[in-house]
Parts: C-alpha cells; sequence; structure tokens
C-alpha cells in the first residue's frame, strides 16, 4: 500500500439468529426444507395478516449488545424499509431504523501479543430477511421465500478500522462471540454471517474521511479481507492518477477476485424508511435485561482467563483453545478425565485441529471422543504406551473409531518398561554393531542415535524411550571407562 495513504473501514455485519421459529410468524427457519415451504400469510405479506415479535429476537439481540458493551434502549421501534424484488413478496422488510435495541458500544480486537484495539459499535438492530434467487440452473430464475421472515441482526461499526488484517480481527470477533452466545452458528460460506464492508482512503493526517464505496457478497473471512485489500489499492490508484472516488457498491467477485459496481437499479438508497404501524416498541426494562445479564454464558475473554489459570496454561494455549466455544468444550472434556493439561492442549492445537483444518469437519462431528483422547494420554502418562506409539495410535483411532486401550491390546502395542528386558535388547544390539560400537569409544558420540534407532526397530517402537536412553547411555560409557583404564 502506498504508505502517503490511510484506509478507515466500517463493517455491517448480518447475524442469521439461531432461533426455531421466525421473527413475526411461528413457521420454521429451517435451512434446506422443500423450497417455498416455510411460508405463510404473514410472511408472504397477504393484505391483513398481522405480525406478532417473537420474544428470543429481542433476547438475543440484547445479549449480543450486552456481550459488546452496548447501551440498551428501553424502547426501541420497528420501521419498513420499502424496495421492490422479486425475493421479498411484501415489497418492505421490517427493520429498525431510527431507535435500535442497541447503540455505543465496543470490542477489543487483539493485533498482536501486545497490542489491543477498541473498535467502536455503532449499533446494533434487528430486522428480517429477504427470500433467495437462484440464477444458476440455465434457466429461469427461481425463487424461494423460505428465508422470508427469518430473523437477522445487524451489527454496524464504527468507521475505527485501518487495515484488512483489523477488518479480519473484528470480523472473528463477533463471529466468536455470536458463537459463545448460541445466537448464529457464524458461518459466512452457508450465509448464516454476511458482511458489508465500507471502504475509504485518506491521505495520512487528514482529518475528514474520504468518499466510501461498499463492498457486498463476500462469502468467507479470507474473501473478505481479500477485498478489503483490493478496494483499498483500487481507491489510492484512482486517486493518484487524478480520480475522484463515487460513493458507490460493489459485488465482490471471488473467482475473478475483483469487485465490480452493481447495476444501478439494485442500488436503492432511498428506502422510504417509515414507522412499522403493525408493531408496538420493544420494551426492555431493567428487570428482564437484568435477567439476560444473569443468564449470559461465558465469554471468550474470560474462558480465556479461566483456561490460564484453572489448568495452568500458556495464555498462547488458552487463546488459542478458546477461539471457537466447541474447540474449548472439546479440550475442557479432554482434562476431565486425564490431568495431564498441557499434553492435552497440545493434542488438540496440533492433531485435532490439523485434522480439522485439512477436512474441514465439524469438532462436533470428530470421529475421536474427547473422552478417548484423554484416555490415549493417560496411557502414554502411565508409561503405558509412548509418545510415539500414541502419534500411531491416533490415527487409528480417527478411522477405526476404537478406544486406545483396545487398541493398544489388539495391536500388542504395550510400552516395554522392564529395565532387564531393555538391557538385554541393548546388549543383543551393540553385539550386532560391533564396529558402530567401535566409532562411540573413539569419540563419535553421534552413533547413539543409531543405536536407539536399532533399538526402536527391534521393538517395533515399543521400548520405553526414556529407559532406553539412560540405560544405553551407561551400557556404553561402561565399556569406555574398561577401556581406558
Ligand atoms: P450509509 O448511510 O451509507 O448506510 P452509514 O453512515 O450508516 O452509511 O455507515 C455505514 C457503515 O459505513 C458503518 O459501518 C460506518 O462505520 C461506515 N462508514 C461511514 N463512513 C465511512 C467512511 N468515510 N469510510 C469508511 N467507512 C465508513
Ligand atoms: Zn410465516
Ligand atoms: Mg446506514
Amino acid at each position: 500500500m502506498n504508505d502517503k495513504y490511510e484506509a478507515v473501514i466500517g463493517l455491517e455485519v448480518h447475524a442469521q439468529l439461531l432461533t426455531e421459529s421466525k421473527a413475526f410468524c411461528g413457521c420454521s427457519t429451517k435451512f434446506g426444507n422443500a423450497p417455498n415451504s416455510n411460508v405463510c400469510p404473514i410472511c408472504l405479506g397477504h393484505p391483513g395478516v398481522l405480525p406478532v415479535l417473537n420474544k428470543k429476537v429481542i433476547e438475543y439481540t440484547v445479549k449480543m449488545g450486552l456481550a459488546t458493551n452496548c447501551t440498551i434502549n428501553q424502547r426501541s421501534t420497528f420501521a419498513r424499509k420499502n424496495y421492490f424484488y422479486p425475493d421479498l413478496p411484501k415489497g418492505y422488510q421490517i427493520s429498525q431504523f431510527e431507535e435500535p435495541i442497541c447503540e455505543n458500544g465496543h470490542i477489543t480486537v487483539a493485533l498482536s501479543e501486545n497490542i489491543e484495539k477498541k473498535i467502536g459499535i455503532t449499533r446494533i438492530h434487528m430486522e428480517e430477511d429477504a427470500g433467495k434467487l437462484i440464477h444458476d440452473l440455465g434457466f429461469e430464475s427461481l425463487v424461494d421465500v423460505n428465508r422470508c421472515g427469518v430473523p437477522l441482526m445487524e451489527i454496524v461499526s464504527e468507521p475505527d478500522m485501518r487495515c484488512a488484517e483489523e477488518a479480519y480481527q473484528y470480523l472473528s470477533k463477533i463471529k466468536q462471540l455470536v458463537q459463545y452466545l448460541e445466537i448464529c452458528d457464524g458461518n459466512m460460506e452457508e450465509g448464516s454471517l454476511r458482511c458489508d464492508a465500507n471502504i475509504s482512503v485518506r491521505l495520512k493526517g487528514a482529518k475528514q474521511f474520504g468518499t466510501k464505496r461498499e463492498i457486498k457478497n463476500m462469502n468467507s473471512f479470507r474473501n473478505v479481507e481479500r477485498a478489503i485489500k483490493f478496494e483499498i489499492e483500487r481507491q489510492i490508484e484512482i486517486i493518484e492518477d487524478g480520480g475522484t472516488i463515487i460513493q458507490q457498491t460493489l459485488l465482490w467477485d471471488a473467482d475473478l477476485n475483483e469487485a465490480f459496481p452493481m447495476r444501478s437499479k439494485e442500488e436503492a438508497h432511498d428506502y422510504r424508511y417509515f414507522p412499522e404501524p403493525d408493531l408496538l416498541p420493544v420494551l426492555v426494562d431493567e428487570k428482564w435485561k437484568s435477567e439476560i445479564r444473569r443468564y449470559l454464558p461465558e465469554l471468550p475473554e474470560h474462558r480465556k482467563d479461566r483456561l490460564t489459570v484453572k489448568y495452568n496454561l500458556p495464555k498462547y494455549d488458552a487463546e488459542l483453545l478458546t477461539q471457537s466455544k466447541p474447540i474449548a468444550d472439546y479440550y475442557e472434556k479432554v482434562v476431565s478425565v486425564t490431568d495431564d493439561y498441557k499434553t492435552a492442549s497440545n493434542w488438540v492445537m496440533t492433531d485435532i485441529l490439523k485434522v480439522i483444518n485439512e477436512e474441514k469437519i465439524d469438532i462436533k462431528d470428530f470421529p475421536v471422543k474427547a473422552e478417548d483422547l484423554g484416555e490415549l494420554i493417560n496411557l502414554i502418562g502411565s508409561g503405558t504406551i509412548s509418545g510415539k506409539i500414541a502419534k500411531e495410535i491416533f490415527p487409528i483411532m480417527l478411522t477405526e473409531k476404537k478406544k486406545p486401550s483396545a487398541i493398544v491390546k489388539e495391536k500388542d502395542l504395550v510400552q516395554i518398561s522392564d529395565p532387564d528386558e531393555i538391557e538385554r535388547i541393548i546388549s543383543q544390539t551393540l553385539q550386532k554393531s560391533s564396529s558402530e560400537v567401535q566409532m562411540y569409544l573413539e569419540g563419535k558420540e553421534k552413533v547413539f542415535g543409531f543405536f536407539v534407532g536399532q533399538i526402536m526397530k527391534l521393538t517395533k517402537g515399543k521400548a520405553n524411550p526414556k529407559l532406553v536412553n539412560e540405560l544405553l547411555r551407561e551400557k556404553l560409557e561402561a565399556l569406555k571407562n574398561n577401556i581406558t583404564k
């Protein structure tokens, strides 16, 4: 990036709320049902029907407001956002305009080990989703209105971010919070979390913001980061070439790695908001608010601190383990079975997360149960198997879904920890490798590793490595002393 300039970024995030029924009617919010089957006269906007507010929607939005240090407004109101589009049979979306549920919050994001930054949240309000158009079946476009009326929470940030990385961190934090609160599954790829990025650039030190452009349609975290980087560069280029930025909405094309202006008719800026006449204002009194606060689950920051203290984990481990709630849950299940907290953390951070990332599976569907991983760690702790053998057992647990103790038995993997037996194996090995022994005696201590390798090969990796090292060293040193004497 040209370092004369500075970017200014504000994000608008839509989170689909995990309620059973829609925001203003009893229809199911279930994803994947037959097209146009989760509908009724209310969400289709037939004349004469009346919406009834789903209380859970307010509860969830207040939860998010509390978790992001917002003021929860005692009174908020609904408004109609009017526009025509084929996926919106009602001709308007019920939203909130002048009086949102939550305002003036912030979250803190970690930019590096020691640098944190506060990002302001302007407002959090609720609205209903529109339907979906399906264009890619090769003939006409199709409409599925199942999503009409599904509750959305919109989180609008202040223009506080200065680069794509900060926006990425902010978005990750939002995802982490909605998952911890269990109010949205946070899946960007499936569209339950959506993000519009507002971007402008200005000369460093300038007081005023530049004109912003908005990019929509980024369906992954990486695409948000890419799109923002792309747009910053382009705006700088336009300005450097003597042009001016015109306020505009762009669509991100992930295949082309580029953003294109939306057709202007899709850019309906004038929504003619007006108060929704069919819904009463929402009142969140102190009693309700404190009740919601009381039942707020443990939030990521707190859990991170608790993990550090309770399991004596490095901050780095606790941070990584708590990034996703299901991972932290998994870890805590493992350590309910084993006391070796740090080994458990190592396994989850490396072996488990590696498989999850590579195979793109949900930890909830992870083939190895937390209890079984705990058992495996205990088998190492008790000396039944070595850490090395454990790494061989783990893939078998993954594919065969068997308990580690069963695999150890079946494959005869119990570690050899009997010193007499190990000494016997050492003697055997040394006898067979007299020239390497000679090298050792002449001071080439590097061959030590060779002997260990031979012993491990002979025992199919089952010899207790610590004992092998100790006894082998003793034996070789004894030989050396005999010679020098
Ligand atoms: P609009 O009226 O176009 O919806 P808002 O003022 O409501 O714009 O802001 C929408 C989003 O854009 C917010 O997240 C806000 O922080 C961000 N934003 C506002 N002005 C700018 C700017 N000049 N540059 C970058 N982001 C901005
Ligand atoms: Zn309905
Ligand atoms: Mg706005």
